[in-house]
């Protein structure tokens, strides 16, 4: 069988290495040393100055909202996980999709402004796929309108932009280390920021508001992560540049294995340095695209239609139309992709496609 995705495991023994750890200094939570060190570990991994490490990539998208106070109207991409859209809804305030461009599946800064009212607070771009955005152009607008930015980087460990960590663009960007996410501490996420004030108040959002015992500097919520968690990473850390090249040359070879079959790849913004993270293929029809994920299914390969529906179709949004993210939506497919996966898997994965292409 092959899924859509393998979560990576360190070996063992070195996550052993961190657990034992965990028991000497007989600490399991509340911003530990481990966490500590992970955070530390990973400012510099991604070269950014604030970085505090949350329960998950959700809960830090949630944070965020909360620490820039967002009202009314946010601006956001109809094309993304639904958790983009639900942390919205989830902080009272109201999504407006600003459409995608078919190319680089990002937000198409030229759809925005017609969307700004009185109501609008912030834009809430994903880097969809690890792809990122055009962070000059959507910053121009947000400058333009008084407007604040986060951005949804949860697929986007190891993305540069213009030479530098992506996590650096907007007020706050956020990460997920879910377990299927490039790197992975099985569940966490972060808030990350460049402005030393906004850390600070997401310090105290992440926990409960404490300001030492006894003292509340402000409304919170338990977003913190443990220490099991941070061995985790600590462990599976090490090995980040080696998946990150382990994805290029297993995308590179999906490339040359898929040549000559017309579907389309996603376009990598000219500015960024990407993680080839995910490996979505556009098929020409929704037809084309059922028959191929049914074929690729009877030989138990399990490939995933990310992401559908597009977030301003969820029952539960009152969405304006994004024609551009509803077709994408329907054509879309991702394959496998992940640390494990062999090139003799792609060549038989690739293969069936090819023959259920032509039948
Ligand atoms: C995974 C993901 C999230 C949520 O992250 P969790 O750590 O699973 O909560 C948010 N946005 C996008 C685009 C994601 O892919």
């Amino acid at each position: 069988m092959i899924t859509v995705t393998k979560p990576f495991f360190p070996p063992i023994e070195e996550f052993f290495g961190y657990v034992k750890q965990v028991y000497d200094n007989n600490w399991l939570t509340n911003n530990g040393p481990l966490l500590v060190q992970l955070e530390t570990k990973l400012k510099e991994k991604l070269d950014v100055p604030h970085l505090l490490v949350t329960s998950n990539g959700t809960i830090a998208i949630q944070i965020a909202i909360r620490a820039l106070e967002l009202e009314g109207e946010i601006i956001t991409t109809p094309f993304s996980y639904v958790a983009t859209t639900s942390s919205i809804l989830w902080q009272h305030c109201t999504p407006v999709f600003a459409d995608i461009d078919p190319f680089t599946f990002n937000m198409d800064p030229s759809t925005i402004e017609k969307l700004i009212t009185p109501e609008t607070t912030a834009i809430l771009p994903a880097h969809v796929f690890g792809n990122s955005c055009d962070i000059d152009a959507i910053q121009e607008i947000a400058d333009r309108h008084s407007l604040r930015v986060i951005y949804d980087g949860a697929h986007c460990f190891g993305t540069k932009y213009k030479g530098e960590s992506v996590f650096k663009s907007g007020d706050i960007s956020t990460a997920s280390f879910h377990a299927t996410k490039l790197f992975n501490t099985a569940e966490g996420g972060a808030v990350i920021t460049n402005n030393p004030d906004l850390n600070a108040k997401m310090e105290f959002h992440r926990n409960f508001g404490h300001n030492g015992p006894g003292i509340f500097e402000d409304v919170g919520i338990n977003g913190k992560n443990s220490e099991l968690h941070a061995a985790f990473g600590l462990a599976n850390l090490p090995y980040a540049d080696e998946i990150l090249g382990r994805l290029k040359a297993l995308s590179i070879y999906y490339d040359v294995q898929l040549s000559g079959i017309p579907l389309q790849t996603q376009t990598i913004n000219p500015d960024c340095e990407y993680n080839y993270a995910y490996y979505p293929v556009i098929f020409p029809t929704e037809e084309i695209l059922l028959k191929t994920f049914n074929a690729l299914q009877v030989e138990n390969v399990f490939t995933r239609r990310y992401f559908a529906p597009s977030l301003n179709r969820l029952k539960f949004v009152k969405g304006n139309p994004a024609p551009v993210s509803e077709d994408i939506s329907r054509r879309i497919l991702c394959l496998p992709l992940y640390f494990s996966l062999t090139e003799k898997e792609i060549e038989r994965i690739t293969s069936i496609i090819r023959k259920s292409w032509r039948n």
